[in-house]
């Protein structure tokens, strides 16, 4: 493999990645309300069903889902069920 074709794999998977971590993870649309991007690395969300706060590193999605396992577990039981569909 040479030089140029790895750079432009790694621009493209670069490009991909920073397009995903713009858009709300689906846990954030089924449960949570008033979605932002703080900085490159940041991004926040409200819950829906107690208002809290969450924070939560760019691109992932684990602290949203943690929140709605532990604090909203019927709930969280349902957002499964919809995604396995
Ligand atoms: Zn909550």
């Amino acid at each position: 493999m040479d030089h140029t074709y790895l750079t432009c794999l790694f621009m493209f998977m670069f490009t991909l990645v920073y397009k995903m971590a713009s858009k709300p993870p689906s846990v954030v649309k089924f449960g949570y309300e008033e979605f932002q991007i703080i900085s490159d690395r940041k991004w926040c969300a409200k819950c829906k069903h107690c208002g809290e706060k969450i924070t939560e590193t760019r691109g992932t999605s684990s602290g949203f889902t943690k929140h709605m396992e532990r604090k909203h577990a019927a709930l969280f039981e349902d957002y499964k069920k919809r995604k396995s569909k």
